[in-house]
């Protein structure tokens, strides 16, 4: 056997092991409703045997009495096999797979032994072995059976079936010639059974590729989400997200009465920071804001990067006053927390420009923007690390 062979053989015996639970409960599914189709089918084999009794050749009553034992051993078999079946595909995530496949290997061995009885007991009225090669094929068909059961099923069939015929067929050439049928339908039925199983794993394997790119496909639209709606550098809203956000907020606040603050913050002299570190520790010095920003407001609070190192917060249900306080207690974090610098601390302050909406008051977006700038400007104007308020008034695009 070459390498390339021996490779082949353990993959798929690889991929059968770990197809293994799902044709498990594939097969229970088929089995019950084999094993309820199989009694009703004895049951009238039962009846019609039972009803020619005593008939027109009494000689022959042997036979149909050895018919109607077979027909309702296999009832009783089926029977006993279908309830477990039943129960274990009702709680598939209990059961052991172990069991699953015994039930599944039995009803293939009742299948196969029932086709060799009733063949067997023919012999005494016709030398045909059709019953045999019907449960054969049925076998196959009905049972999907991983490929090593399978060959070792056939195989026992297989003598099975030649030792019942030196027994019942007392014709020599006729036992012959059923022994060699007997061959070619063990033969018919394996390769059956191995071509519904590799077609049956097939696909099992392109449903879970499937499902597979379903969920990387998933993943992806959600990456994608969340880079269309954020910042890269800071991980905050970006300026698209936060539009949305503050529309939303916007028409709340327009049907219910409460305050809402705008917030636009700037870091002071950050172009001589980015000359004396360079742009990737300016970056770091952003981040460090940035985080600052997201730890020290409320969990309603929506904050944005809104370019550079300019920061956008949006604050519900925050008056004037409540705003001020967020802000100064920021500023006064972001003042006291120096960032540890190759030359020493590095001292990072910022100006606060806030636009607040009072309750009742209608307003619009550019309106607020335009005050919270407005405001900005006048703390930077007015030295920077500073926090400055403007209220937009009652009337519409009124502020001072
Ligand atoms: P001011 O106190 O008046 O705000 O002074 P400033 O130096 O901070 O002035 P300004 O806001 O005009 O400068 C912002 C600088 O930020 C200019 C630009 O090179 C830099 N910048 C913009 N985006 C980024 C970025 O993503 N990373 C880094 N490191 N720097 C950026
Ligand atoms: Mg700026
Ligand atoms: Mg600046």
């Amino acid at each position: 056997m070459s390498r390339t062979w021996l490779q082949r053989l353990q993959h798929s015996i690889a991929v059968n092991d770990a197809l293994a639970l799902a044709v498990a409960r594939e097969n229970l599914r088929r089995l019950y409703f084999a094993a309820a189709f199989a009694v009703a089918f004895d049951l009238i084999h039962i009846l019609v045997f039972w009803l020619n009794l005593q008939g027109s050749t009494p000689e022959y009553d042997d036979w149909r009495l050895d018919i109607i034992t077979i027909h309702a051993t296999v009832a009783v078999l089926f029977s006993g096999l279908g309830l477990p079946a039943w129960l274990a595909s009702r709680s598939q995530h209990t059961t052991p797979l172990w069991f699953m496949n015994l039930l599944s290997i039995l009803a293939s061995a009742i299948l196969l032994g029932f086709g060799i009885a009733i063949t067997g007991a023919d012999q005494q009225v016709t030398s045909s072995i059709t019953p045999f090669l019907m449960a054969s094929v049925g076998a196959a068909l009905i049972i999907l059976t991983r490929p090593r059961h399978a060959i070792t099923l056939y195989i026992l069939a297989l003598g099975a079936f030649e030792v019942t015929m030196t027994l019942t067929q007392t014709t020599p050439e006729l036992r012959l010639s059923n022994q060699m049928g007997g061959l070619t339908i063990c033969g018919i039925g394996l390769i059956l059974s191995l071509i519904l199983w590799h077609g049956h794993v097939r696909n099992l394997r392109q449903r879970e590729f499937l499902r597979q790119q379903r969920l990387e496909l998933e993943e992806k639209n959600r990456q994608l989400e969340y880079l269309a709606g954020h910042d890269p550098l800071t991980g905050l809203f970006n300026r698209r997200q936060f539009d949305q956000l503050v529309g939303m907020e916007l028409s709340r606040v327009s049907r219910q009465p409460a305050p809402v603050s705008l917030l636009m913050v700037d870091l002071d002299h950050f172009k001589f920071i980015n000359d004396r570190y360079g742009h990737p520790l300016g970056d770091e010095v952003i981040r460090h804001a940035a985080s600052l920003l997201r730890n020290y407001t409320r969990s309603g609070d929506s904050v944005a990067r809104l370019g550079g190192e300019e920061f956008l917060l949006l604050l519900p249900d925050a008056g004037h006053a409540q705003a001020h306080s967020i802000a100064e207690k920021i500023r006064k974090l972001l003042e006291e927390t120096p960032l540890p610098m190759k030359d020493g601390l590095l001292y990072l302050t910022a100006s606060f420009g806030i636009a607040t909406l009072e309750a009742g008051i209608p307003s619009t977006y550019e309106l607020l923007y335009a005050a919270a700038d407005k405001a900005l400007y006048r703390a930077k104007a007015s030295g920077r690390n500073r926090v400055e308020v403007i209220e937009v008034g009652a009337q519409m695009g009124t502020f001072d």
